[in-house]
């Protein structure tokens, strides 16, 4: 049995509490350990913490629960930390996003090519960035030996934010890997029985490997784009795994972009509502339009109200509400559980581009410091990460890679040297701007709105 500390800052998140919470205490050898709820939201740690009493008296997990709104608190002592706090929340997005519609740019400045996301804020997204660095420095301070595993977005910036700032081991998750299984059920086969490999930057990764046996699966791919693509209706706004943008982007790119990816492309696919409902379907246009975004707002309220609810009645029974056979899928719990328990374990993960024991960077067209989200085997001694055979195709590498590490490092380079001037020359290469007049008003808007960011660049 594992005797250790596991903190989970902002676990009210309406995406991650009950999930991880959850995996926890199904994990059988977790029993004995310490798990720390953080949030600077009362009301919701209660919830949180009252579901995670319950449930693990429920399934009779050995787990001890403590709860705090004191990040160092949380921190001390801990061997794991978990971050899945968004400061500010959605609200705040929601008026970043306002300023930058107000001023010509359709979903605000953040939605860009290559990162549509509506919640992967990388350039108006100050208070995220400082809580990434408070939390590595005060982990630098009471346990420089932890290792931060980073679920809140922007995982990809957040990564290489933290790695390039402290001396703090990060690591990032994602879910979005999930829907290879969804190219695998549309042409037939079971996941189980895929030999696949996906490789990219996190929200741009691409199902490099699709083979079962001998067979190149991308064959069957192609009968059934020439029989089902006409068909084809998106389910929710998030049903975009095989729509008619994810289909397009793969005859032009050669390979399908995974999960996230989808909503990644270029401008072609994102210029206005109307594009969007071409390549993602009707009636939402995907989850990045108003329509898609506001349905995705109240499936979180429905499920952070749900928290609440069977918080609030104790005959509840969770053990049918959260049946404990059923693991949430995040890969969190299932990480530290292989590095702690040596269980040899398969995830998708986000590190550093490079492989220690065969002494090669694992993408070799980006440096060994740019983090990169690829297939890894974790057990006692560490993650391993797959040779990625065959490799990224030279066009996505060019086309699609490249430019969006260059976005990255821009608004690295923007946040840590707080220079207002780098910030402008990014917007200068939007397309949608028009006008320095149109920069600068926007600039004037952002800082009245969002007194972090006029402090972060002196405005
Ligand atoms: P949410 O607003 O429901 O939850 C965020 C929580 O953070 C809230 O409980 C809030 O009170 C808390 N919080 C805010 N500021 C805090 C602070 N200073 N200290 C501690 N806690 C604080 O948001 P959500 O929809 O659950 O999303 C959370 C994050 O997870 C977002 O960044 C989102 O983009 C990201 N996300 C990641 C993935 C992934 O697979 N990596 C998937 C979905 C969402």
């Amino acid at each position: 049995m594992a005797d250790i500390k596991i903190s989970i800052i902002g676990a009210g998140s309406a995406i991650f509490s009950i999930r991880l919470v959850g995996d926890l205490c199904r994990t059988k050898e977790f029993h004995g350990s310490h798990v720390t709820l953080m949030d600077i939201d009362r009301e919701r740690l209660d919830a949180v913490y009252n579901l995670a009493t319950r449930y693990a008296k429920a399934l009779g997990s050995k787990l001890h629960f403590e709860k705090t709104d004191d990040l160092e608190r949380a921190i001390e002592g801990s061997d794991f930390v978990i971050n899945t706090a968004l400061v500010g929340g959605h609200a705040e997005q929601a008026i970043m996003r306002e300023v930058g519609e107000r001023n010509g740019y359709y979903r605000g400045i953040d939605a860009t090519e290559f990162n549509f996301v509506s919640d992967y804020f990388t350039l108006t997204n100050t208070r995220q960035f400082d809580y990434f660095l408070e939390i590595a420095r005060k982990m630098e301070k009471v346990v420089p030996k932890a290792e931060l595993l980073l679920a809140a977005n922007p995982v990809f910036e957040g990564t290489n934010l933290i790695s390039r700032m402290s001396g703090i081991k990060v690591t990032g998750f994602c879910h979005g890997h999930h829907d290879v299984r969804l190219v695998a059920e549309a042409v037939g086969v079971e996941l189980e029985d895929v030999d696949w490999q996906v490789a990219g930057f996190n929200h741009n990764i691409w199902l490099t490997r699709f083979r079962k046996g001998k067979e190149n699966l991308y064959g069957r791919l192609d009968r059934w784009i020439e029989r089902e693509i006409e068909n084809w209706q998106a389910k929710d706004p998030f049903d975009l795994q095989l729509s008619p943008g994810a289909i397009d982007m793969y005859k032009f790119y050669g390979r399908m972009p995974i999960g996230d990816s989808v909503r990644n492309g270029s401008w072609k696919y994102n210029y206005d509502p109307a594009t969007k409902r071409r390549w993602f379907g009707h009636p939402w246009g995907g989850v990045d339009t108003k329509e898609g975004w506001q349905w995705y707002q109240e499936r979180l309220r429905e499920s952070t109200e749900r928290t609440f609810k069977l918080a609030g009645d104790e005959s509840a029974d969770l053990l049918k509400e959260f049946p404990p056979e059923e693991m949430s899928g995040e890969q969190h719990v299932q990480y530290i559980d292989a590095l702690v328990n040596n269980k040899k374990t398969r995830l998708v993960l986000n590190i550093p581009n490079y492989d220690n024991s065969r002494k090669e960077r694992i993408i070799p067209d980006f440096p060994e410091n740019v983090y990169v989200e690829v297939p890894v085997t974790v057990d006692g001694n560490g993650v391993l990460p797959e040779v990625i055979d065959p490799q990224i195709p030279e066009k996505i590498v060019k086309m699609y890679l490249f430019p969006r590490w260059l976005r990255m490092e821009w608004a690295l380079d923007a946040y840590i040297s707080g220079d207002i001037s780098v910030f402008k020359e990014i917007l200068v290469r939007d397309r949608r701007t028009d006008s320095e007049a149109q920069i600068e008003r926007l600039v004037v808007e952002l800082a009245e709105a969002n007194p972090a960011f006029a402090k972060r660049y002196g405005l």
